[in-house]
């Protein structure tokens, strides 16, 4: 009886210890949050996903230049005469479309080289940190607003607009030349003529 007393009380001191550090931690403030349904506050200039703001976009590539893991494609198409595409909120006006602007965030390491040089400031790095996906493809954003109707009708006035003004510019090459053509025939002419009179003066 002895034996089982002395075996119990060595099981509970021994427990006792173990358990001495958690004890502890019931009278110490928690330092974890119940994450979701509390949510940390996030430090200011922090770095999560990235947004556009494409009606300041001008489509000058600055953004996709600075990106060191090439994640951000932009196609911009240039506006034709007479088409007015507004200006920015920081007044620079717009003179292309962009017709594409994906940023394939599943490739971004968040360094922000993107956002410093854009001459608008609509490239940005938001709060919004959960954003995970079950597809790859979904990782890709595509920031445009125009619809592929739109898109397909600015290169295609872009493409006529290119071939009209390559035709004119054929054109007035062209005129230009038969001028030049013309004038020098009537240089040769007038100085065959010349040649002509003098035996006639010579006689006289
Ligand atoms: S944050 Fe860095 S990696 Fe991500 S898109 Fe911008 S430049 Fe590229
Ligand atoms: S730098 Fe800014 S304005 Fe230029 S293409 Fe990128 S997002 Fe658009």
């Amino acid at each position: 009886m002895k034996n089982y007393i002395l075996k119990f009380w060595q099981g509970f001191f021994t427990i006792m210890i173990g358990m001495k550090v958690t004890f502890r931690h019931l009278f110490i403030p928690a330092v974890t949050i119940q994450y979701p349904t509390v949510r940390p506050e996030m430090p200011e200039r922090e770095r999560n996903r990235l947004y556009v703001n494409m009606d300041d976009c001008i489509g000058c590539l600055q953004c996709e230049r600075a990106c060191p893991v090439n994640c951000i494609e932009i196609e911009i198409v240039k506006s034709i005469p007479g088409e007015d595409l507004g200006i920015t909120s920081n007044g620079k006006k717009k003179a292309l479309w962009v017709t594409k602007f994906d940023i394939d965030i599943a490739k971004c390491c968040y360094c922000e080289l993107c956002v410093f040089p854009c001459p608008t400031d609509c490239i940005y790095m938001t709060d919004v940190y959960e954003f995970s996906e079950f597809e790859r493809d979904n990782f890709i954003y595509d920031f445009v607003t125009l619809t592929p109707d739109e898109k397909e009708e600015k290169k295609k006035n872009h493409e006529e607009f290119m071939i009209k003004k390559e035709s004119e510019k054929a054109a007035a090459a062209k005129m230009k030349a038969e001028e030049e053509a013309a004038k020098k025939n009537e240089n040769v002419t007038k100085s065959k003529n010349n040649t002509d009179d003098k035996p006639e003066e010579n006689k006289e």
